[in-house]
C-alpha cells in the first residue's frame, strides 16, 4: 500500500526516536553486565525485549519499543524519570515507570508487588513484562548466573510464572513463546540435576 507523505515522515521520525533511545540506553548501561559467566553487555537484554515485542508479538507501537529499550535504566542506572520525560516525552516515561520496581522496598515485597500490580498495567507495559520475563527465563537456561543454585534458578522460574499468569490474554504469540521458553528452561534444569 503506498504511504502518504505524512506517514512516510512519521516513519522516519520513528527511526530517529528509536536510534536516540538506543543510544541513550546503551550509554546508561555501558558499565553494566548481565549476570552470566561471559558477563554479556547489559544492553543486549533490553534490545532483546524490544525485538520480542515487535517481531514475536507483532505489537507495532514505537513508544512501547522505546520504553522496552529503557525499561531497566531507572532501576539499574542513575537515570531519572524526569530525564526520560524531558528527552522522550510523557508517554514513554509513564510506560517506564509502570515497569520499574520501587527500590526502596525489600526484595521480597518487590517480587510480590510485581505479581499484584501486573494485571493493572497498561497494554504496552504488559507487553514489556512478557518480553522481559521471556528474556530472563531464556537466560536462566542459556546463560545463567553461574553462582545460582538449582533451587534459586527453579524459584526464579516459578516466580516469573506467577507474574505472567496474571497477564495471560495480552498477546498470544508472546505468551506461547514465554511458556515454550519456560518449558525448555525447566527441562534443562531437571536434566542438569540428573547429570550432576
Ligand atoms: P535477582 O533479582 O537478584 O536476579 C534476577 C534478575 O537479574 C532478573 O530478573 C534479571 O533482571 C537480572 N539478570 C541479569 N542477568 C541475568 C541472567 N543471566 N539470567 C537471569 N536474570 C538475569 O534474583 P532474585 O532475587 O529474584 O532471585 C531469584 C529467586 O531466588 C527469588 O525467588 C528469591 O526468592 C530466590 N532466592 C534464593 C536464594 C537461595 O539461595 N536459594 C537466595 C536469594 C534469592 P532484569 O530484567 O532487571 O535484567
Ligand atoms: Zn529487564
Amino acid at each position: 500500500m503506498p504511504q502518504s507523505e505524512s506517514e512516510a515522515k512519521e516513519n522516519l521520525d520513528d527511526v530517529g526516536l528509536l536510534l536516540k533511545t538506543l543510544r541513550f540506553a546503551a550509554d546508561k548501561h555501558k558499565r553494566q553486565r548481565r549476570k552470566d559467566k561471559e558477563q554479556t553487555p547489559y544492553i543486549n537484554h533490553p534490545i532483546e525485549v524490544a525485538e520480542r515485542i515487535w517481531n514475536t508479538g507483532n505489537h507495532k507501537d514505537v513508544k512501547v519499543i522505546c520504553a522496552a529499550l529503557l525499561h531497566d535504566t531507572v532501576e539499574d542506572t542513575d537515570t531519572s524519570f524526569a530525564e526520560i520525560e524531558e528527552l522522550f516525552g510523557g508517554q514513554i516515561a509513564a510506560l517506564v515507570k509502570e515497569v520499574t520496581d520501587d527500590k526502596s522496598q525489600p526484595k521480597a515485597v518487590r517480587k510480590q508487588n510485581q505479581i499484584n500490580h501486573a494485571p493493572h498495567l497498561s497494554l504496552g507495559a504488559k507487553h514489556i513484562k512478557l518480553g522481559d520475563k521471556t528474556s530472563n527465563v531464556k537466560d536462566i537456561s542459556a546463560s545463567p548466573p553461574p553462582d545460582w543454585s538449582h533451587e534459586r534458578r527453579a524459584e526464579y522460574l516459578a516466580w516469573t510464572e506467577k507474574v505472567v499468569a496474571t497477564i495471560v490474554g495480552t498477546n498470544k504469540a508472546m505468551e506461547d513463546d514465554y511458556f515454550a521458553t519456560l518449558a525448555r528452561a525447566k527441562k534443562a534444569l531437571e536434566d542438569k540435576q540428573v547429570h550432576e
